[in-house]
C-alpha cells in the first residue's frame, strides 16, 4: 500500500479474468490510491464486475474496440464518471487461433490479418485519441507488447507483426501527444499464463523457454509488470515517453541458451 497514485483517475481496459495482466496492474494502481474505471469486452461482465467492484471502480462499461458506437458510449460514460483522467491502460490484443500456429507465410489470411491489426493496433490509436481528449492537464498512456515484435518467435506469427505496429504506434503517439504533456509507453512483458497465451499454439513452451532462457532464470512476475506500469503511469515516469520497456526477467538480452559444458 502507498499513495503514489493518490488523486489520479484513470481507465483500465483488457480485464477478462483475475489472470489478466490488466487486472494485475489495476490492483496495484488501486493499492496506491488510484481512482479507476474499467472498459471490458461485452459479455465479460460476470468476471469483470466482482474484480472491478473490489477496488471501488467508478464505472464498469462494456466496449468493443471494433465498434465505434460502443466506443463513443463507453467514453461518454468515462467522462461522466471522472470528468478528466490522468492515465489510460490499453491491454487488448486478438488474432484468430488458426493464425497463431505453424507457418506464418502459409496460415495468414487477409481477413484474419486485418482483424488482428484492427483489434491489436488501431484500437490503441483510437483509445489514445479518445483518452487524450480527457487529459487537459497531461497524462500517461501505457500499452502491452511482446518480444515477438522484434524477433521471429514460433507460432506468434501475425501477433508479432501486430506488436511491431503497436510499438511504432507508441512512438508516433508519443511524438504527437508530447506537446500536450501526455506520455505514451509500451511494456514488453515476458510470457505470462493468461487467456491470451492459452490461445497461442505452444504457449506453454513460450513460458518454459522464456524462463529457461532468461537472465534471472525465472518467470516474468505480475508484480514486476505491474510495478513497471505503476512507474510509467505515475509521476515517477516523468520524462519517459515513446519507450518500450522490457519486463521479461531479461529474456530479450540473451543470445544462446546456457550450455552445461561451459
Ligand atoms: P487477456 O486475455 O486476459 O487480455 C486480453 C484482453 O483483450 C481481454 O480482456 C479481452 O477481453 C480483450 N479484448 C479482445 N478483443 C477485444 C475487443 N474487440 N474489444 C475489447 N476488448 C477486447 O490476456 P493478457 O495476457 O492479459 O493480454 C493483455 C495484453 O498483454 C495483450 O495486449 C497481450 O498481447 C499482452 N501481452 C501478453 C503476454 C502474455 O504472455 N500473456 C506477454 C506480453 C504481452
Amino acid at each position: 500500500k502507498g499513495d503514489l497514485m493518490k488523486g489520479k483517475k484513470g481507465v483500465i481496459t483488457g480485464v477478462a479474468n483475475h489472470q489478466s495482466i490488466a487486472w494485475g496492474i489495476a490492483s496495484q494502481l488501486a493499492a496506491q490510491g488510484a481512482e479507476l474505471s474499467f472498459l471490458h469486452l461485452p459479455g465479460m461482465e460476470r468476471r469483470v464486475q466482482p474484480l472491478a467492484e473490489s477496488v471501488g471502480a467508478k464505472a464498469i462499461v462494456p466496449a468493443d474496440v471494433t465498434d465505434d458506437a460502443s466506443m463513443d458510449t463507453a467514453f461518454e460514460a468515462i467522462e461522466k464518471a471522472h470528468g478528466t483522467i490522468d492515465f489510460f491502460l490499453h491491454s487488448i490484443a486478438f488474432a484468430n487461433k488458426d493464425e497463431l500456429k505453424g507457418s506464418f507465410v502459409d496460415n495468414t489470411t487477409r481477413e484474419g490479418f486485418l482483424r488482428a491489426m484492427d483489434i491489436s493496433i488501431f484500437s490503441f490509436v483510437d483509445c489514445a485519441r479518445r483518452a487524450a481528449k480527457l487529459m487537459p492537464n497531461g497524462g500517461s498512456i501505457v500499452t502491452m507488447t511482446y518480444l515477438g515484435s522484434e524477433r521471429a518467435i514460433p507460432n506468434y506469427n501475425t501477433m508479432g507483426v501486430a506488436k511491431a505496429g503497436l510499438e511504432a504506434a507508441t512512438r508516433y503517439a508519443a511524438r504527437d501527444l508530447g506537446p500536450r504533456r501526455i506520455r505514451v509507453n509500451a511494456i514488453s512483458a515476458g510470457a505470462m499464463k493468461t487467456l491470451s497465451l492459452a490461445g497461442i499454439s505452444g504457449g506453454r513452451s513460450m513460458l518454459a523457454q522464456g524462463r529457461a532462457m532468461s537472465a534471472l532464470g525465472e518467470d516474468t512476475s505480475m508484480e514486476g509488470v505491474a510495478g513497471c506500469a505503476l512507474w510509467l503511469l505515475s509521476d515517477l515516469g516523468l520524462s519517459t515517453t515513446g519507450e518500450v520497456v522490457h519486463v521479461d526477467a531479461g529474456f530479450h538480452i540473451m543470445g544462446l541458451a546456457s550450455d552445461s559444458e561451459g
